[in-house]
């Protein structure tokens, strides 16, 4: 079981990174959970999510950017870990236009194929 800072009881990443539900982890520190999506849209699909709850991109400050340049060290070495070697792509939805389902600031890491072109 890990510490979620500012734990949100209604948030499902907040229960997954207590590990009040399971999940499949690939990675983890004192400030950030990484673990395999449940709907893999390519054959990598992991999410890097902070321990503090925070909602989304619209949330991060200047008293959280630190946390935030972290999880991008952490998205690099998955990354690497995982051998993307040819690439992947790094996506964190924000608020409702964007689709965001889980209001838990995540970013998905996607690899293992060629991306279609289409919205970025
Ligand atoms: P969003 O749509 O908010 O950008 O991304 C939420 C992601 O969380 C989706 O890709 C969805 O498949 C994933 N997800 C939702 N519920 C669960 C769960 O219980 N476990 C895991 N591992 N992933 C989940
Ligand atoms: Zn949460």
């Amino acid at each position: 079981m890990s510490d979620v800072l500012n734990y949100d009881e209604n948030c499902l990443f907040c229960k997954i990174i207590k590990g009040d539900i399971p999940s499949a982890k690939v990675y983890e520190d004192d400030l950030c959970y990484a673990f395999r999506d449940i709907n893999p849209q390519a054959p990598t699909h992991i999410l890097v999510v902070p321990k503090a709850h925070i909602q989304s991109v619209a949330e991060v400050n200047k008293h959280n950017e630190a946390l935030v340049g972290h999880i991008f060290t952490v998205i690099a070495k998955i990354a690497a870990d995982e051998g993307l070697t040819n690439g992947y792509r790094v996506i964190s939805n924000c608020g409702p236009d964007a689709g965001q389902t889980v209001p838990h600031l995540h970013f998905h890491i996607l690899g293992g194929k060629k991306m279609r072109e289409g919205m970025v």
